[in-house]
């Protein structure tokens, strides 16, 4: 059985809060983290705010992420940011392919491609998220669909290149809905993704991989989530714009990872 890794706990906070209430929220995360160890913690402001979170947070154990960049290093690309900016900026992570960037944007799974390559590249670690709509899956077609995400996305990837990545499963009917995956559902998906990144990448670089689950996640439900064995964190977007309810999820992720431990 595969030991279940700390949980990572991850906070996207899309087109959301000023510099000033971006800082008070990284604070009161950076005063909370050591009560809540071994949970690792991310946030993702926008990019308007990422100085003000990268000064408060620095010196703690809370990394910065970047929502999305461009894979181009620089360029005449008005309006976009690159994978070097964003490192520049503090951020050890990045969010790629998520829900809204494919669904609103036209993000494809070749941009995702060239978007994980370039944010290795600098050393980003990318979070790569994948996860079907509710008309795929009511067509009985999530496998198919989370399959080519990765078959498409994680192509030309070698080993070492695939041990930073972090995976998130985020059904698309769960995102901002209200509606959450059951945690049997989660885990069907997230074990089928495991079973993926084994037949390509080998059993221990799949059982080390991070796999997050997304889709409105909140302290009720994460403890429960948390419990399935392919579950390793969360990426919270709603309820991680209030300290008290990030905080409440990351809690109930620790509290069902000592239970195994
Ligand atoms: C997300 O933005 O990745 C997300 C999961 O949002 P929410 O938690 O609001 O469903």
């Amino acid at each position: 059985m595969r030991p279940q890794t700390p949980p990572l706990i991850a906070g996207n906070w899309k087109m959301h809060l000023t510099r000033a209430e971006a800082g008070a929220l990284v604070q009161a995360v950076v005063q909370s983290a050591p009560e809540l160890a071994p949970a690792k913690f991310v946030l993702l402001p926008p990019y308007t705010a990422l100085a003000e979170a990268a000064a408060r947070m620095a010196g703690s154990a809370v990394s910065m992420g970047g929502q999305n960049f461009y894979w181009e290093d620089k360029g005449a690309f008005t309006g976009e940011v690159s994978a070097p900016l964003l490192a520049d900026a503090g951020c050890r992570y990045v969010l790629v392919g998520h829900s809204e960037r494919r669904h609103l944007f036209g993000e494809t799974d070749q941009a995702v491609n060239k978007k994980i390559l370039a944010s290795l590249r600098v050393g980003l670690r990318p979070i790569v998220c994948v996860g079907e709509t509710l008309e795929e899956r009511e067509a009985g077609r999530t496998f198919d669909v989370i399959r080519l995400q990765l078959e498409v996305g994680l192509s030309g990837l070698n080993g070492t290149q695939f041990a930073s990545l972090v995976l998130a499963y985020e059904p698309v009917w769960a995102i901002g809905t209200g509606k959450t995956a059951s945690p049997a559902e989660a885990q069907e998906a997230h074990a089928f993704i495991r079973t993926r990144l084994e037949e390509k990448y080998g059993k221990p670089a799949s059982d080390c991989a991070i796999i997050l689950y997304g889709g409105s996640v909140k302290p009720a439900n994460a403890y429960y989530l948390f419990k399935e064995r392919d579950i390793d964190g969360f990426l919270v977007g709603g309820a991680s714009l209030e300290a008290a309810s990030f905080l409440g999820i990351a809690g109930e992720a620790v509290k069902a990872y000592k239970e195994v431990q």
